[in-house]
């Protein structure tokens, strides 16, 4: 499968944010956001093909436990489910950042982080109709996301841009049909800067507090900026 990069880093978002992991980024994307924080593995794919076992090679060099399957999005990667039950056989913690776009199938997985995007996430007029068209009719798929909340252990993490997404947020978990406790769901402010996400991170915090939702940092971001490979 075509390979992004593989590296070690501190897993910056979601429930174990601050745990050493192993990333493996898997390079290709269906969607397009236009606030896409990973170009070079959705509108400008790159990398080199690896097999699963050069693969868990070089995820074996590293001392971490935990390993991360990102993209892209790694769910159209073939071999995916073959790399996921490798990696869980040699013990690994496998979390996977998915857009839930596509069903999860029997993927071995402790920790699904489901991604699902919002409108503000349709790309501009640097893309052709074509892909536009397609952005908007897989982006949001409510029967694949009840699959991947009724498979296992998840969390469901949103990318917020204002407050007005909240209303988008709660209708989409309602077309779910998933009894989702507010403690499963994170808000991610938007942004690959510190100012950024600290302009959003005020209303964003209040929000979570009225609701229950967590509030998730982007703890990469903080420490190392908007870096590959980390
Ligand atoms: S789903 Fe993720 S990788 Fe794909 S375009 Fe959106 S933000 Fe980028």
């Amino acid at each position: 499968m075509l390979i992004a990069e593989i590296f070690h880093s501190l897993q910056g978002e979601g429930e174990l944010a601050g745990v050493p992991s192993v990333f493996v980024r898997t390079s290709g994307c269906n969607l397009r956001c236009n606030w896409c924080d990973t170009p070079y593995a959705s509108w400008q794919p790159e990398g080199r093909q690896m097999t699963v076992a050069e693969i868990v090679a070089a995820v074996r060099t590293y001392p971490a436990r935990h390993v991360v399957l990102t993209g892209g999005e790694p769910m159209i990667a073939p071999g995916i489910h073959e790399l996921a039950s490798e990696l869980h056989e040699l013990g690994y913690h496998i979390t996977i950042e998915t857009a839930a776009t596509v069903r999860p199938d029997g993927i071995v997985c402790d920790l699904a982080s489901i991604s699902p995007k919002l409108a503000h996430s349709a790309p501009d007029a640097r893309l052709d109709v074509g892909w536009r068209r397609k952005h908007e009719e897989l982006r949001w798929q409510p029967e694949v996301v009840a699959r991947w909340i009724a498979a296992g252990n998840y969390q469901l993490k949103f990318v917020v841009s204002s407050a007005e997404d909240l209303k988008e947020i709660e209708t989409m978990i309602q077309e779910t049909g998933a009894a989702v406790p507010p403690g499963k769901i994170l808000l991610m402010p938007e942004g690959v800067t510190v100012e950024a996400l600290r302009a959003r991170a005020g209303w964003l915090g209040e929000l979570c507090k009225q609701h229950g939702y967590r509030y998730a940092p982007r703890l990469h971001i903080e420490l190392y900026g908007n870096k590959r490979g980390t």
